[in-house]
This record gives C-alpha cells, sequence and structure tokens, in this order.
C-alpha cells in the first residue's frame, strides 16, 4: 500500500547489479508503475530483458541521455502524453572519465571535471524541473549519493566533488519545491559492486575496508537500498525533505 498506483520515473539502470534496478524491483513489487528512462539501445535492450525475466507488466521506457536538453523535452513530453502527471524520480546516474577515477585528484582536468558535474549533478537539477512540471499535489524525489562527497575517499576525485555538488542540490531543490509539497532527498549508499564502481581505481580495496569496519559488519545490498527507496517515496517519510539518509551499515559513524 505504500506505493500502489504510484508512477515513478527511474533513471540509471544499465544491468541487473543497477542499483537503479535493485529499487525499481522493489516498487514493481509493491504495484507502482515504473517510467524507465535509458541511455542507449544497449541499456534499453537490457532493461525490456530484466522486465521480462521477472514478468512486469506496469512500465513503460523512454530515452534520456542526461547530455542532451533535447531528450529531456522529448522525455518528459511523452511520459505527460502517456501518464498526465507522475509522483516520483529516482535519479541513479553519475559518470566520470575513469582515468580521473585514479591516483591524485589534483591533476583532475577542466574536461573531466565539468563532464561529471553535468552527467552526476546538473542532471539531478534538470530532471527535477521536469518532473516537479509533472507533479500535481504531491512527489517525492530522490537521488543516490556516496560518502566520497563528504569526505576525502581514494580514488574518488571528481566523483566526490560532483556528489557534493549533487547533495547541495539535494537542499536548494528542497527549498524550492518545498511549497509545491515535492520533497527531494538523497541516499547515501555504501560500496557495493556495479558497473560505475569497476570505474574507481582499487574498488576491491575498498569493498574489503568497508567491509572490515562496518559496525554491522557486512555489506550494503539492493534490498537495504530498495527499502529505503521506499520509505523515501511513500508517505511514511512526510515531512522528510532535504535530507541524505546513509545506508551504509553504520560505516560514516565511524572516526577512525
Ligand atoms: P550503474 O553503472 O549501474 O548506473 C549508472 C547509470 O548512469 C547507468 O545506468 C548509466 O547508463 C547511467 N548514465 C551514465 N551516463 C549517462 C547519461 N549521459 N545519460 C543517462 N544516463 C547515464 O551504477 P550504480 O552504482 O548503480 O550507480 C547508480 C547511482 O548510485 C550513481 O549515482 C552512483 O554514483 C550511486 N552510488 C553508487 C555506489 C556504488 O558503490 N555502486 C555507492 C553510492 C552511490
Amino acid at each position: 500500500m505504500l506505493v500502489d498506483n504510484r508512477k515513478i520515473v527511474v533513471m540509471g539502470v544499465a544491468n541487473k547489479w543497477s542499483i537503479a534496478w535493485g529499487i525499481s524491483k522493489k516498487l514493481l513489487d509493491n504495484d507502482a508503475t515504473v517510467i524507465f528512462t535509458y541511455l542507449n539501445d544497449r541499456s534499453k535492450r537490457s532493461i525490456e530483458k530484466l522486465v521480462k525475466d521477472h514478468g512486469y507488466n506496469n512500465y513503460s521506457l523512454v530515452k534520456l541521455d542526461v547530455t542532451d536538453d533535447d531528450d529531456y523535452e522529448s522525455a518528459f513530453n511523452k511520459i505527460k502524453e502517456d501518464y498526465n502527471v507522475i509522483d516520483g524520480l529516482v535519479h541513479c546516474v553519475a559518470h566520470a572519465k575513469k582515468e580521473e577515477l585514479d591516483g591524485d585528484f589534483v591533476n583532475t582536468s577542466r574536461e573531466g571535471f565539468l563532464m561529471a558535474q553535468n552527467i552526476s549533478a546538473y542532471s539531478l537539477v534538470k530532471a527535477s524541473k521536469y518532473a516537479s512540471e509533472l507533479m500535481d499535489g504531491h512527489g517525492e524525489i530522490i537521488c543516490l549519493t556516496y560518502l566520497g562527497g563528504e569526505r576525502v575517499v581514494l580514488n574518488y576525485n571528481v566523483m566526490g566533488v560532483a556528489k557534493a555538488s549533487l547533495e547541495s542540490s539535494v537542499k536548494y531543490l528542497a527549498h524550492d519545491l518545498g511549497k509545491h509539497n515535492i520533497r527531494v532527498n538523497a541516499i547515501s549508499a555504501g560500496p557495493i559492486k556495479t558497473l560505475a564502481a569497476k570505474g574507481i581505481g582499487e574498488f576491491n580495496k575498498l569493498l574489503n575496508g568497508f567491509l572490515e569496519k562496518a559496525p554491522m559488519e557486512r555489506l550494503i545490498d539492493h534490498e537495504d537500498l530498495g527499502n529505503t527507496a521506499m520509505y523515501l517515496l511513500s508517505d511514511l517519510s512526510s515531512g522528510v525533505t532535504g535530507e541524505t539518509i546513509h545506508v551504509d551499515c553504520g560505516y560514516s559513524i565511524l572516526g577512525y
């Protein structure tokens, strides 16, 4: 009953390991309708296979490369045409050049810096603008961030700065959209093996370090993230906005 009949746009499913897919499964299992945005034909085919294999029917697909302004226009026009009103937006999109996710941050190129900001942070602002115009009376927007936006995490570099920008954007968006009863929050996830994570230098070392220290003595999984997404996308979190919730088995509380 938490999200049933809600229409929720999910950005960022690439494959079955994607955090966005974990959240989508949770939503679809709880009778929400999911409108997937996809980057290219490969991700489109991947999503089509996933939904088919799981027997889901309450979904649709629309192309949205977040670097292309025309895509936002056509994607949200199509969504308006098909659904008229939406209830939520799940932003799970990030990208940086692989060479910027290794070594010293001081070597970051202007192009790499701007690309990470554009794809990983500005896309939330732009998508929120379009999505909020289709929300009526209420709306919930969530995005995914990481501890590397608050503290220095080895090799996270340019993506850490993009996550800081994303987390700050959450607060400004929450401020602006609050008057329309639209809430905006972030989930700060512990490390989880996905395609995007593979690009981070020595990611396995980071995972092992997390496992060694996390108070709950385990890694997080898609279920953990799906549960918090359900909370933030439903009325259970009414009154919560502009927050970043850590779903990281307690790792971020540590000072050692
Ligand atoms: P993922 O690779 O499965 O997802 C990243 C998505 O971004 C992909 O679907 C990709 O197609 C999409 N994308 C990249 N460039 C795009 C563009 N120009 N237009 C549209 N889409 C584009 O990896 P993931 O780990 O599931 O990442 C989802 C989110 O979770 C990201 O914001 C990531 O930073 C965040 N996150 C991941 C971890 C982790 O350890 N995996 C931890 C904390 C936060």
